[in-house]
């Protein structure tokens, strides 16, 4: 049994059967069944229910948007957000597919010569709580419009969330099977990506998780996506809008919780403009309004599960021993954690170089650019980083010396279904989103004609 349990008040919500290893085969038969159909739906019809899709969202806001604040502990206003970029997603993917995934034509000594982007079949997507909704429809929506079947392992926290996913291609009228949550623990993984029919495997979540669905899909020469954990820079130079930085600052690093891979984690301050970001920032976190997930006014929610939660404690703690100094909160009540600043944040210490997945942010100063772009580039995180300059020129001149896999000037680092998303290094490769996304799944099939 899979149970969802609210982190706010501590009470079961729904539990749900397991699914046997011979019903888990029976869903990978149906879906790999529904693929031959599927694959040759035209675009105008799988364009059709994808819009359905959307507007079932946009309809439904507020009961899909309660389940998933009532079993992970997102504030109710972020949650009504998450389902409507979900919404959007939908709409992108109906609306742009087919362009993106037109023949493109080549120039050779053929007489016609392409690249056609064929759907590869049944994809499994493994997907984490943080966003229950929105990181499988960033999944799920292009991979759909390509023509492939989509079965997901979700977190064992948000089933009630994936079976609501599933019932929105349901009741927008998707065939059967075209989308299947399957009701598993993580142990059930490894025989899915061994499965024949299953033709690649993307997944979201910690490098842990990461590592072992790589390492079978490699030992099955299966295409695989990886979207990891980030440690996000948010970089303050000298001539920055303070006012402006900070209150982006702020909603980087405390939206969600702090429950987000591209959170800014690490806060790097010019060493003279340090003091004055640093009060107005630590103001701005005091005033952030916690409480009761439902409540409309609620900013800071709960941490999904408690042992989250002691885990950021256990960090702070280790990087206090090791000299760093917390300025604001730091206390921890249950899946509660207060908004937390530290200073004084160095290599060596866990909350500069780990992963933070809660309300916390780390301060380090640095005196030049140079030593700013080696704490950015000195974890071996690289999702993305934030840099703070009111100089254009400067900005172009320092895109190029990060790592990261995006770049983001005088805003946070954000998900947007036009650009592409995904990180170096330990935070993952391939790509989400916009056409680099859609085509992550596709054969990119050669074509050669040398008559006609
Ligand atoms: P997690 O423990 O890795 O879980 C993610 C998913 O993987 C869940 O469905 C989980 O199932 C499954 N899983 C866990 N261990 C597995 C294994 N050995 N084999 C196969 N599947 C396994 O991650 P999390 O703690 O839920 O999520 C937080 C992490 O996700 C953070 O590191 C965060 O940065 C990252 N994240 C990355 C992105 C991105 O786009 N780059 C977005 C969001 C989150 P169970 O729940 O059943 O264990």
């Amino acid at each position: 049994m899979i149970i969802s349990r609210n982190p706010y008040t501590g009470e079961e919500i729904s539990n749900h059967h397991e699914l046997s290893d011979t019903e888990v085969e029976k869903c990978i038969q149906k879906a790999h069944s529904r693929f031959k159909s599927w694959k040759e739906t035209s675009f105008a019809e799988r364009s059709n229910l994808m819009m359905k899709a959307a507007k079932e969202l946009k309809d439904n806001t507020q009961e899909y948007a309660e389940a998933i604040t009532k079993e992970m502990g997102k504030p109710i206003t972020q949650a009504v957000a998450e389902i409507d970029k979900c919404a959007w997603v939908c709409e992108y993917y109906a609306e742009n597919a087919e362009s993106q995934l037109e023949n493109e034509k080549i120039k050779t000594d053929a007489k016609n010569s392409y690249v056609a982007y064929e759907p590869l079949g049944v994809v499994l997507a493994v997907m984490p709580w943080n966003y229950p909704f929105w990181q499988v429809f960033r999944f799920a929506a292009p991979a759909l419009m390509a023509g492939n079947i989509g079965i997901l392992k979700h977190a064992s926290n948000v089933m009630l969330s994936a079976n609501n996913i599933q019932k929105v291609f349901e009741r927008a009228g998707f065939p059967k099977d075209c989308f299947q949550n399957l009701v598993i623990g993580s142990k059930k993984v490894e025989n899915i990506i061994r499965n024949t029919n299953v033709k690649a495997v993307t997944l979201t979540g910690s490098g842990r998780a990461g590592s072992s669905v790589a390492s079978i899909a490699g030992e099955e020469i299966m295409k695989s996506v990886l979207e990891l954990g980030g440690s996000n820079a948010l970089v303050i130079f000298k001539d920055a809008n303070i006012a402006e930085s900070v209150k982006t600052c702020v909603q980087a690093r405390f939206q969600n919780t702090g429950q987000s891979c591209i959170a800014g984690k690490r806060l790097l301050l010019h060493k003279d403009i340090a003091e004055e970001f640093l009060d107005e920032f630590t103001r701005q976190v005091r005033e952030l309004k916690s409480g009761d997930p439902m409540n409309k006014e609620t900013f800071i929610g709960v941490m999904a599960k408690e042992s989250l939660a002691e885990d950021l404690e256990d960090q702070i703690k280790d990087s206090v021993k090791k000299g760093a100094k917390i300025i604001l909160g730091g206390k921890r009540d249950g899946t509660y954690f207060e908004p937390t600043i530290i200073t004084g944040a160095k290599e060596g210490m866990p909350v500069f170089d780990e992963e933070t997945f809660g309300p916390a942010i780390s301060v380090t100063e640095f005196k030049d650019d140079q030593e700013a772009v080696d704490l950015v580039n000195s974890s071996s995180f690289g999702l993305g980083v934030s840099i703070f300059t009111e100089d254009e020129k400067f900005a172009l001149k320092m895109v190029p010396k990060f790592e990261d896999g995006a770049v983001f000037v005088n805003e946070l680092v954000k998900s947007d279904p036009r650009l592409p998303f995904g990180g170096t290094k330990i935070s993952g490769y391939g790509r989400e989103l916009s056409h680099h996304g859609i085509r992550e799944f596709t054969n990119r099939k050669t074509v050669y004609f040398n008559k006609y």
